[in-house]
């Protein structure tokens, strides 16, 4: 009777073709898929199955090279063996693949295959189903086949486990399965694997097993006289443990010179040695390697191991680029790449260069703090293209949990090294620039110094703001401000870098497509507020599409009244193009593709009534005009504040009412029946808008104090005027941040004059000159002077203070 006794395998069976090995009946297997095919097979059947019948699949080998294996099925070998599928790991390193423990039932021949897809799915007839007849030919060849069996294992160390269970089964297995089972324990090919998995009758399995048995004996027998046997022959227990499948084995028919010393921990061995990592790391992978032979393959920790050790011969211990690194050419590259942004490409460049003479040079990490898209990034890639390395980017986004970065500890089931090892892996070289792009977007303190551990490495880092990267990271960088690009800025990088980036990313060409620089403008102004150009990139990218469109159908979006291209040259255009390109993208052709503008300028519309005014704010994403409103009510003097703010700017709003008070009597503000407190039987609301938004920091003072004064007074502020600055009690106005970034903002908005305080007037000078020319900077120390800037025909005093103002609130 055959150990498969009273297995029925079903008549259809899902088909898994494998390149890695032959499994044969009653032989154990550990498989790795990950092929589309197998995949989907191992998702729709053995995890989504409840049967037992559904955890059987057909193993059939995969006889097509596996370095040409294609989508399409290979013609399927005649015959397979059904497996039982014992156990499924599912695993994403280094790729999405699961491995299956499967058990070889009994085999089967494929009478007609149903269907290919998703996985194919074959008609089978189960063979195998032999009855006892130990008479005849038969009895002999098995009788003879059980003696060289044994005397095997007597040659072999019964104290190693492999052997002790080879013993044991050699008695209790019925003698049929005797073939199946030593073929696939000893060393045997994948050829001969095959031949005997295609022995569909008993006697010529036995014929073709007894030859491979016999050979393994000889040779044996040959080992032990050059030896001298030592009894933990080590060797022995090899050549038996050779036989059994290990994973990642590949499968070929030729390659039997492969297979004579294809022992696989051999073969990881000589890639440990080979692969020039140092000393310590070295010792530690010996280590590994040693306890990997000794352990059993279904030990969860042989497969913990087994990757680990893969990952470090792949690891490109010693594989560096080689440093070019060129000044003068960098600049020329930098410059290029860049529009702009000279403080950034100048400290970069002074960077390289201080690497350049000082090699050893264990530099802080560079960090570029800015807006998005002000080409933080794409800078970082020009440094690696200038050093001539390969650039690897790593988000960090959203990450949380250290060991995402720095790597899983070992020991846990389905560990995973970090993205850093992972990005090391993936460029093959040990020097690479590495962007650690958003560290400000870390979930939690990233502890420890990457730059430490990887000298080789040159790290850069970006990020939106440094107010949230942690402080121990942020120590040990040196911060780069990127600030956002005035609008004729942006006019250039679009005409320079991103219109040409475009047509090329859409296949279209000047002669297909132009873009005034006042429809860039109008782009510009209309369709995106930010202090990068990513949405601006995207609005030409909206553009291009559509004109794409109406290029494969061969006509216009409008016909452009009077645009002409500006180069006559390209009036005449190339043959190819259709005959009314290029398609000159105006004002109205702009409409019809982006639709009705998104953003108006609001700024005079909404200064029309007393009690309103015009701020700058700093946020992470640039700079932007920020409006306060006030309105007056019946009431108890309470003070109601909305729009989401932090403490500070409370703070702000209480500074600037007691000021008010105090110098109320001077200013002739009142209340609403007309008394000198303004907050007397008053209810103030101040609010700013946008209300989702949270806001805070001191800056917005005056203009909180310019808001209440015009609500107090019943004047209207200047509708051209923005302002920033931080108040004290005693009213004089302290330096804010971020200068440069709120002027731009006010710029975009249309303003006319910007107050600031006196101390940050040396912020200026970042500002370029066409709009330090366009706008009006009135610089301020005091809250006189800011009221007196901020409504038309000053703000005037009626007499000077005599006494120390009465500081007391009522809030
Ligand atoms: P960030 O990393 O700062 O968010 P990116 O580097 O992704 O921004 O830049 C967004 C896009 O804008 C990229 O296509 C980049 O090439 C382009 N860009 C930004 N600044 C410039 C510039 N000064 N000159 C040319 N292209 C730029």
């Amino acid at each position: 009777m055959s150990f498969n006794d009273g297995i029925q395998i079903p008549g259809r069976l899902p088909l898994l073709l494998t390149h890695e090995g032959v499994l044969l009946p009653g032989s154990t297997m550990r498989l790795s898929v990950d092929t589309p095919r197998n995949m989907q097979l191992v998702k729709s059947r053995l995890l989504k199955g409840t049967s037992l019948k559904s955890t059987i699949i057909g193993v059939i080998p995969n006889t097509r090279d596996p370095e040409h294996d294609t989508e399409d099925l290979p013609t399927l070998h005649g015959i397979g063996t059904a497996g039982l599928a014992v156990q499924v790991v599912g695993s994403n390193w280094p790729k999405p693949h699961y491995t299956l423990l499967i058990t070889g039932l009994c085999r089967f021949r494929v009478s007609s295959l149903l269907k290919e897809h998703p996985f194919p799915l074959a008609e089978v007839e189960q063979l195998d189903q032999y009855t006892s007849s130990e008479g005849g030919e038969l009895g002999e060849l098995s009788h003879k086949f059980y003696q060289a069996a044994l005397q095997l294992v007597g040659m072999l160390d019964m104290s190693v486990p492999v052997v002790a269970k080879l013993r044991r089964l050699l008695d209790s297995l019925p003698r049929e399965t005797l073939p199946d089972v030593i073929a696939s324990m000893i060393r045997t090919s994948n050829k001969e694997k095959l031949q005997v998995l295609d022995a569909v009758s008993l006697e010529e399995r036995f014929k073709r097993t007894l030859p491979i048995l016999t050979r393994q004996i000889e040779g044996l027998k040959l080992l032990q006289k050059t030896r001298k046997p030592r009894p933990d022959d080590s060797k022995m227990v090899l050549s038996v443990r050779k036989g059994a499948v290990l994973p990642g084995r590949q499968f070929s028919l030729e390659d039997e010179a492969e297979d004579e010393d294809g022992d696989d921990t051999a073969a990881l061995e000589r890639k440990v040695h080979g692969a020039n990592m140092p000393e310590a790391a070295l010792k530690i992978c010996l280590k590994d390697l040693k306890r990997l032979k000794k352990m059993p393959q279904s030990m969860p920790e042989y497969a913990l191991t087994r990757n680990y050790l893969d990952l470090m011969v792949e690891l490109p211990w010693s594989k560096s680029t080689k440093d070019r690194l060129d000044i003068r050419a960098a600049r020329i590259l930098l410059d290029n790449d860049h529009y702009a942004m000279e403080k950034l490409k100048r400290r970069v460049l002074e960077y390289l260069a201080v690497r350049q003479l000082q090699t050893s040079l264990k530099g802080p990490i560079l960090c570029f703090v800015g807006p998005p898209g002000v080409g933080k990034t794409s800078v970082g890639r020009s440094i690696a293209r200038t050093l001539g390395r390969e650039f690897h980017r790593i988000a960090l986004g959203g990450v949380c949990d250290q060991s995402d970065i720095r790597g899983h500890r070992r020991t846990y089931i389905g560990s995973m090294p970090g993205r850093i090892i992972n990005g090391l892996k993936t460029v093959g070289v040990n020097n690479p620039v590495f962007l650690l792009d958003e560290v400000d977007k870390l979930g939690k303190s990233l502890q420890g110094d990457p730059a430490a551990a990887l000298l080789e490495v040159l790290f850069i880092a970006t990020a939106n703001s440094t107010a949230t990267i942690p402080p121990a990271l942020l120590d040990r960088m040196e911060v780069l401000q990127v600030p956002g690009y005035t609008q004729e800025e942006k006019v250039e990088i679009a005409h320079r870098h991103l219109i040409p980036h475009q047509l090329e990313q859409h296949g279209l060409t000047p002669q297909h497509l132009q873009i005034p620089q006042d429809t860039t403008q109008e782009v510009i102004t209309s369709y995106t507020r930010e202090a990068g150009v990513r949405s601006l990139e995207r609005k030409i990218g909206a553009i291009c599409r559509a004109v794409a469109v109406k290029v494969a159908e061969g006509q216009k979006v409008t016909k452009p009244e009077g645009a002409t291209p500006e180069d006559p040259a390209q009036k005449q255009g190339d043959m190819s193009a259709p005959p009314e390109m290029p398609i000159v993208v105006d004002h109205i052709a702009l409409k019809d593709i982006l639709g009705p503008p998104v953003f108006e300028m609001e700024v005079s519309q909404r200064l029309t009534l007393p009690g309103v005014a015009l701020g700058l704010a700093w946020t992470p994403l640039g700079g932007e005009i920020m409006f306060v409103e006030a309105s007056r009510m019946e009431g108890e003097g309470q003070l109601t504040l909305t729009g989401q703010l932090g403490d500070v700017m409370k703070e702000s709003a209480h500074l600037a009412i007691s000021w008010l008070r105090a110098n109320a009597k001077n200013y002739q503000l009142t209340n609403l029946m007309g008394g000198s407190d303004p907050l007397e039987g008053t209810d103030i609301h101040l609010h700013f808008p946008a209300g989702a938004v949270t806001k805070d920091g001191p800056s917005a003072g005056v203009t909180i104090v310019t808001c209440l004064a015009s609500l107090f007074s019943g004047r209207l502020v200047r509708s051209d005027v923005a302002m920033t600055g931080e108040i004290t009690l005693r009213g004089l106005v302290l330096p804010v941040g971020g200068i440069k970034d709120k002027v731009l903002a006010a710029h975009r908005a249309g303003v006319k004059c910007v107050i600031l305080p006196k101390r940050s007037e040396k912020d200026l000078e970042e500002i370029p000159a066409n709009i330090r020319a366009e706008i009006d900077f009135v610089t301020v120390g005091h809250l006189d002077e800011v009221l007196n800037a901020a409504f038309d025909g000053g703000f005037p005093k009626i007499a000077k203070m005599l006494t120390h103002p009465q500081l007391s609130s009522k809030l």
